[in-house]
């Protein structure tokens, strides 16, 4: 592995003294009784998300600060206190009543980021049902295969979506019942078997209890990214809002009454437990952005919304360091505390532009939408070394293991040697089950410990550094290539601003490495460029582990969520057929 320098801790003067402050020590203490107990008050006492998100919250003390605050294009802003927002979701939870929608019937949403989406969402744990928020740029077919998978009996989405994308899908949808519609303008008539979400809205009270749900009821319908493969139904339980909250505090470090923006789109689990659930559990002002990426753009939100916390996605870093450090520069940031990122691997050039670019690091996080919260992560108090994804959470026991065949395996406890992520059950946002796929689930464990599907190791200080999704690990003359070390060297390089990396047939070798290359502005692709490209690696890695080619690429494919789809790469390079794209992005 290449060398890299340890960023330091203690950060700037100034900064709020962060809940975790000695790792050792609160990973001693920690429990998931004592963090239930903690949230909810009393051991006896039922848990619903919408309960401790709002009420809690708002008996906290928060009733009347910002809870979230939305900006649209223009730059208008409209706001909610949490008392506000409490308001709105107990009205839901009170149409949901009204339409009879029973307990653990799913509420799906098609919306962007708009308030009514968290309305929604509250309003349907509230209720006791089960909220699938769902992506709004999906096209019919996905749309209708989450539809009919989830069994969803309420859509709630804006009557353009409605007639671009749902109304052919209705003879396809009998479990459907009932269909809200967020109206641009109320004049004409509304579709045929379609009702008026701001009209229930209007008529139905302002005041609910939520639901006595127990810490076992399915309370969340995530899909995940599909960049392995076709997506797949998660379900978390109203337990989920313990690991929500309790990563909130222990690594984002969110203080009640700070600002936090959370870059995620409510479609994907991280815009939802970190977008949503946790932040509000913890009594923040959530900055929602209504438009898609510019880096402009995102740099003014973080001054004139003065950001003290962001967590955001690696993609999304790497254009703004495609963009320039010269444009961070064009404004400041002084509230700025803490940064984090999560979806994909954080290159070790990325976490250290955020020290040339802001004066911090970023912190990588992992988890999964199976995970239902931050797994593994760099803590703001604890020194981070670049490239590495941290540490487990409190509460959670990670290791690096290796299938040994049917139902066994090997945990490989001396450090250094690449294995599967393995989590100990037991985290009460451990999702439920894969929707209509119960042997798949029961095949994610294994002797005791959850497998993940993703390659890591685990150094002497038990920080793990990412290898690679099984799937994509290359084979090479019997060597096993990680395919993020070598486009983490890649992008060391001046000229590269993005790379994926696959293994393709080769007759000596079994497999030889490819890079896909996105160039910074200014480059031009050409043969002395890919020359150097491939010298500057095999410099740095070896003959045996560089790219033995480079192609140049105006965009690689990504998933909307931001994850390069290098499943897509190989399959194209391979002829062979692309497999499901409902997610691939720049697709309807
Ligand atoms: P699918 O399971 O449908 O193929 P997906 O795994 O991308 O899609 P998500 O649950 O959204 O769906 O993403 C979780 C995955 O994202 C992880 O398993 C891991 O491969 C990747 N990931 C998340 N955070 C990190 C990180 N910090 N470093 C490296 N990889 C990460
Ligand atoms: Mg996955």
């Amino acid at each position: 592995m290449m060398p890299t320098r340890t960023i330091h801790k203690p950060s700037a003067p100034g900064t709020t003294a962060h809940y975790l402050r000695d790792y050792d020590r609160t990973r001693r203490e920690f429990s998931w009784a004592q963090a239930r107990l903690e949230l909810v008050g009393r051991a006896d006492a039922h848990l619903n998300i919408a309960h401790e998100a709002l009420d809690h919250r708002i008996a906290l003390g928060s009733g009347d600060i910002v809870a979230a605050r939305f900006i649209d294009r223009d730059w208008n802003r409209v706001e909610f206190t949490y008392r506000e927002l409490k308001r709105l979701a107990d009205r839901f939870a009170n149409v949901l009543g009204a339409l009879a929608v029973p307990r653990g019937a799913t509420v799906a949403t098609l919306l962007g980021r708009v308030p009514e989406l968290f309305a929604v969402g509250l309003g349907t744990f509230a209720a006791g049902a089960v909220f699938s928020p769902l992506f709004s740029a999906f096209g019919p077919e996905p749309l209708k295969t989450r539809l009919q998978l989830g069994h969803a009996q309420v859509l709630v989405t804006t009557e353009t979506l409605y007639r671009r994308k749902v109304a052919a899908l209705r003879e396809a949808l009998p479990e459907l019942r009932h269909v809200l519609l967020l109206r641009e303008d109320s004049g004409g008539a509304l579709p045929e078997r379609c009702a008026d979400f701001a009209a229930l809205m209007r008529n139905a009270p302002d005041a609910y209890d939520p639901a006595p749900t127990t810490d076992a009821d399915v309370a969340l319908l995530h899909f995940t990214s599909g960049t392995t493969g076709k997506p797949k139904g998660v379900t978390l339980t109203h337990a989920a809002v313990i690991a929500q909250h309790a990563t909130s505090r222990l690594v984002l470090d969110l203080h009640p009454g700070e600002v936090f923006w959370c870059t995620a789109d409510p479609g994907w689990v991280t815009g939802i437990a970190y977008g949503l659930i946790g932040p509000l559990t913890r009594g923040v002002t959530m900055i929602v952005d209504r438009e898609e990426f510019d880096a402009q753009r995102w740099y003014r939100i973080l001054e004139a919304e003065r950001v003290a916390v962001w967590y955001t996605a690696p993609t999304a870093i790497r254009m703004l360091m495609k963009a320039g450090t010269a444009l961070t520069r064009t404004r400041t940031y002084p509230q700025l505390r803490h940064m984090a990122s999560v979806g994909e691997p954080l290159n070790a050039e990325a976490v250290e532009w955020g020290m040339e670019a802001f004066g911090m690091p970023f912190h990588d996080t992992w988890w999964q939408t199976e995970t239902g919260a931050i797994m593994i992560a760099n803590f703001p108090a604890c020194d981070v070394v670049p490239g590495s994804m941290g540490r487990a959470v409190p509460g959670i026991e990670a290791r690096v293991v290796r299938r040994t065949g049917a139902g066994t395996l090997e945990i490989l406890e001396s450090p250094e040697q690449v294995g599967e992520i393995a989590l100990r059950p037991g985290w009460p946002s451990m999702f439920s089950s894969y929707l209509e796929d119960p042997n798949r689930y029961r095949q994610c464990f294994i002797d005791g410990w959850y497998l993940a599907g993703d390659l890591a190791r685990r150094d002497q200080d038990g920080q793990f550094w990412f290898v690679g999704r099984a799937d994509d690990i290359i084979k090479s003359s019997g060597h096993l290539i990680s395919p993020f070390e070598v486009e983490s060297a890649l992008m060391r390089h001046p000229a590269v601003a993005q790379v994926a990396v696959i293994g393709v047939p080769d007759a000596v070798a079994g497999q030889a490495v490819k890079a896909f290359v996105e160039l910074r502005s200014g480059f031009e692709p050409s043969d002395a460029l890919r020359l150097k490209i491939l010298g500057h690696a095999r410099r740095l890695l070896g003959a045996a582990v560089a790219p033995r080619e480079i192609a140049f690429s105006d965009s690689l494919p990504r998933t909307r969520s931001g994850k390069i789809m290098r499943r897509l790469l190989r399959a194209r390079e391979l002829g062979l057929p692309e497999g499901d794209l409902s997610t691939l992005e720049g697709r309807e």
